[in-house]
């Protein structure tokens, strides 16, 4: 048996396409998006993001600004300068590009943005309203999880589900958003790995997704026949990108897997595009 590739393309497109309706929607409303991405000194994982963003908001026809901060600005400048973008009327949307300087304290920072304007869902208001079942603005990238084992049309009810990586990004939001579908939701993390226990996780799962950052940690043979394969892993192998799953043995097993790169990530930024309608409508209270 040889897996479903489940790209992202075509869950991408949709959402794009959806975006665009909405955008012109609010337009004709006076409501005109700007994204402001907020950089501390330079970092190249960093500028690729960027990039993206800005291309993919040029594409979309919604304003996209960088502000780049010098890479010894003080903990509460940034705040202030943060501060100043929740005022200003003219931004609906805020990123806090990371990785930020040593020694800043992220998550007091990103709790600094205001929650009308997060769109990337980090602050701890956003996240909140995950635990009570009503996401307004969630982190991309786990919806972007969402968005593609709802493309495979599998009834999430009362199915197993792990979930390798518990970040406050990924992991821990999939979790939660999964469990209020009603899937019995399994969270693996470094000590599972430590007692020998992943393995047996992972090998009953119907469901998989793994968030952790380490090339081919979750070996094919594990992979449950005809399950959900979701590799959310961006590593570098061999100077090629690799997930954190082992693809080609895995898909021979799964029913439908992710491919890296091609998978997660194109919802991902499909996901934010649409994450910043939804704060341009919150900030102008439509
Ligand atoms: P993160 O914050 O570093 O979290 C990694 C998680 O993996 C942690 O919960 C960690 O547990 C766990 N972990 C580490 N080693 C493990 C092991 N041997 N076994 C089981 N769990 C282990 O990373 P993240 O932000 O969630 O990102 C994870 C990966 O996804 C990275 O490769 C990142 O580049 C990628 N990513 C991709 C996208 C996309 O759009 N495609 C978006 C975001 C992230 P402990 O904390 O207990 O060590």
């Amino acid at each position: 048996m040889s897996g479903q590739i489940l790209t992202g393309k075509e869950v991408a497109t949709k959402i794009k396409q959806e975006v665009k309706i909405e955008l012109e929607k609010i337009k004709e409303k006076g409501i005109n998006p700007k994204l402001v991405a907020i950089q501390v000194g330079e970092n190249s994982s960093s500028q690729v993001y960027l990039n993206a963003q800005k291309k993919n908001c040029q594409t979309m026809g919604i304003l996209h600004e960088v502000k780049n901060l010098e890479p010894d600005i003080s903990e509460s400048e940034l705040i202030n300068f943060i501060e100043e973008m929740n005022k200003d009327k003219s931004v609906t949307g805020i990123i806090l590009q990371l990785p930020l300087p040593q020694g800043m304290d992220v998550r007091k920072i990103q709790s600094r943005i205001s929650p009308e304007k997060d769109v990337e869902g980090v602050n701890p208001a956003n996240l909140g309203w995950i635990v009570y079942g009503r996401p307004l603005l969630a982190p991309c990238t786990a919806l972007a999880v969402k968005e593609l084992i709802y493309s495979t049309g599998v009834d999430l009810y009362g199915k197993e589900v792990v979930m390798v990586g518990h970040s406050d990004i990924v992991g821990k939001p999939v979790a939660l958003l999964l469990v209020d579908k009603f899937a019995t939701v399994c969270i693996c993390h470094i000590g599972t790995s430590d007692k020998g226990m992943l393995e047996q996780h992972v090998k009953r799962a119907e469901i998989l997704i793994v968030a952790v950052g380490k090339a081919h940690l979750i070996k094919g043979e594990w992979i449950k026949e005809g399950s959900i394969v979701i590799d959310v892993g961006i590593n570098k192998l061999n100077d090629k990108i690799v997930g954190d799953v082992e693809f080609e043995t895995a898909k021979e097993h799964a029913g439908w897997i992710t491919p890296v790169p091609g998978g997660v990530g194109p919802i991902t930024t499909a996901v934010l595009l649409r994450n910043t309608i939804i704060a341009a409508k919150l900030t102008s209270c439509l």
